[in-house]
């Protein structure tokens, strides 16, 4: 491109020429099959093929804006960066509504120790024993084995690459069975090792690390022992212990990496679902923002009231861990194994203390910032960092009481927050609804003694209006639910990709439910249940694309289809990405006044929902500034 043209990139001006635009409000209705004020994909959509017959438009961005969408050609206007799309598609920015970014960002300085990379003893063997030093290496990630660097922010003492700790994450029993202190000496004795299960809520440690960790003098209720007292090496949610811990090497964190990346998927947004963040943590993301190094929206999940968050460590630069503690949706690793262990962390919360703060979650429009955060504002004047529901994980083996839980959604409501709330098996979202359905949604406290401004989309003639109230994952969902789930106005964040990542493993091993109705998708939209899909990445493939593919074929790593009966239209797929920030369920659409988060391909609209696949994306805009441009 000119050099006036690259004058023109930074004004945040440009015209956009002949773009398949999708969906517009009415082209939402005509191809979704619903009215443009609805919220729902419904599963029936059009297949991707001449009937998707999508007039080639101009749009016009100022202001961090769309503001004008045009099926005549625009004159572009003087100090306009001009794009011709030729025929690309034009859709809304996509929306990971559910992920851990810094668990994301530590992932890509481990070893992968699970599938599909490493699926035998041996091969865990070999992870092992040639991990560079902790904090170095992707080697499942070609993105970020290419990008790495150093990235190792070793505390004094922890020596180099050789000797030095291993940190393995993504584990799972598949590979080597449970593992314990014994089984990782086998494996690995001459340097200390810690291997995270995939599930996110256990650590195992081998000797030589329980050793240099001081692991037996430690008392917490997370380190599991054997009947002579010894640790077995199973540290069952104990990642501040292990992050605080001075003898355990801390791995730096590279988020912009995560934005780089994303950016090139034309992601302009996430929800960070991690549960019980510190303000440290908080702030880490929200200087990440700031510095333009994750350069999407970010919505970030609040602990609960009352809750005891890790203490803020962002002055010991030990980010290591952050976010280990996050849950997966994995299906398969729901609880802990069977057998005496101890009760841990997360799940004995109080409500002492009040986190009180305005609401500031929502779309974009929404206001900016709470908790003495300053307000940061994207070119169209919208929030960068705003505060999403509040995240309540549950664990089956020790479920709170009904009576309970709702007492915790009550107190995430009381404050004007929705809840969002973990569910991966049958218990935990039986017991979700009912402590939903009896607390009833936020809005009716929160509207009672607030302007209405807060939450304002939800008042203006939506019949369908949300809750706000999630359910996580939603991997079993008794259809008899249904009904209430909608009439509830829950909106459910799914993980299509776990069916394709994950489906083979669920169907060697999921015996209390029939694997083909997991992550339910289709029966759900055709009940009329809010539906939305979040990557849940590191735990799952972080692309989103691959969530959409997955979404459209459920078809496993073997090549078996899991529950075809639950496949999604590409469409319908693709737009469980496309919902707002604050209702996942809402459709954005491109139109004039919206933000310009967009993403715009280098294939036609036909041709993207034939084979979704990040590989098409041409330029990634948030609030009208690209963040990814791979134009020739
Ligand atoms: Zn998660």
């Amino acid at each position: 491109m000119g050099r006036t043209q690259d004058t023109a990139r930074g004004t945040g001006r440009l015209l956009i020429r002949r773009a398949q635009v999708f969906p517009t409000a009415a082209r939402a209705a005509r191809f979704l099959g619903v009215a443009p004020s609805a919220y729902l994909p419904p599963s029936d959509v059009p297949p991707p093929d001449a009937a998707l017959d999508v007039p080639l438009m101009d749009v016009r961005i100022a202001g961090g804006r769309i503001i004008t969408l045009s099926g005549r050609p625009l004159d572009p206007l003087p100090g306009e960066w001009v794009i011709d799309a030729g025929g690309g598609a034009l859709i809304p920015g996509l929306h990971d509504h559910h992920v851990h970014l810094m668990s994301l960002a530590a992932a890509a300085r481990s070893v992968w120790a699970g599938p599909p990379t490493v699926v035998d003893r041996s091969g865990l063997q070999a992870a092992l024993r040639t991990a560079p030093a902790a904090g170095s290496v992707l080697a499942a990630d070609p993105v970020a084995a290419a990008d790495q660097d150093p990235g190792i922010a070793p505390k004094p003492g922890m020596g180099g690459v050789e000797g030095g700790w291993v940190r393995a994450v993504g584990y799972h029993p598949s590979v080597a069975g449970d593992l314990d202190r014994y089984v990782l000496d086998e494996l690995c004795a001459r340097r200390p090792v810690r291997v995270q299960h995939r599930g996110g809520a256990l650590w195992v440690l081998n000797s030589a690390a329980i050793e240099r960790a001081g692991v037996d003098s430690c008392r917490l209720p997370g380190v599991e022992r054997d009947g002579a007292g010894l640790p077995t090496g199973r540290l069952w949610r104990m990642d501040d212990w292990l992050r605080e811990n001075p003898a355990v090497p801390s791995v730096s964190l590279d988020l912009a990496r995560v934005g780089r990346q994303a950016a090139a998927r034309g992601v302009t947004g996430f929800t960070d679902a991690t549960p019980g963040r510190g303000a440290g943590e908080r702030a880490l993301l929200v200087a990440a923002a700031a510095s333009g190094a994750l350069p999407q929206r970010l919505d970030l999940m609040r602990p609960e009231p009352g809750s005891h968050p890790a203490r803020d460590r962002s002055d010991t630069g030990d980010r290591s861990d952050t976010g280990d503690r996050s849950d997966t949706g994995d299906r398969s690793d729901t609880g802990r194994p069977a057998g005496p262990g101890p009760r841990a962390g997360v799940g004995r919360r109080d409500d002492r203390g009040a986190g009180a703060a305005r609401d500031a979650r929502a779309e974009p429009d929404a206001s900016p910032s709470r908790d003495g955060v300053p307000a940061m504002e994207a070119a169209d004047g919208t929030a960068r960092v705003t505060d999403g529901p509040v995240k309540i994980i549950l664990d089956d083996d020790r479920l709170p009481g009904l009576d309970r839980l709702i007492c915790r959604v009550d107190a995430a409501h009381q404050r004007g927050h929705p809840v969002a709330v973990h569910c991966v098996t049958r218990v935990q979202t039986v017991l979700t609804l009912a402590a939903l359905t009896a607390a009833g949604p936020v809005d009716q406290r929160r509207f009672a003694g607030q302007p209405p401004s807060v939450g304002r989309h939800r008042l203006v003639g939506r019949h369908a209006a949300g809750s706000g109230d999630r359910i996580e994952h939603g991997a079993v969902i008794p259809a008899e639910l249904y009904g209430e789930l909608r009439g509830a106005g829950l909106t459910v964040v799914t993980q299509p990709n776990f069916v394709a990542e994950r489906g083979d493993h669920y169907l060697a091993e999921v015996t209390d439910e029939d694997p083909a109705s997991l992550y339910p998708a289709a029966s759900l939209v055709r009940a009329g249940v809010r539906l939305a899909a979040g990557t849940d990445g590191p735990f799952g493939g972080s692309d989103p694309w691959a969530a959409v593919y997955a979404a459209v074929h459920r078809r496993t790593a073997a090549g078996r289809t899991l529950g075809g009966h639950e496949r999604l239209g590409s469409a319908a797929a693709l737009c469980l990405f496309l919902g707002h920030p604050g209702d996942p369920a809402r459709l954005r659409t491109v139109r004039p006044g919206a933000p310009a988060d967009l993403c715009l391909t280098s294939c036609g609209l036909a041709d993207l929902l034939a084979e979704p696949s990040a590989a098409w994306v041409r330029l990634t805009l948030v609030a009208g500034v690209p963040i990814h441009a791979a134009l020739a």
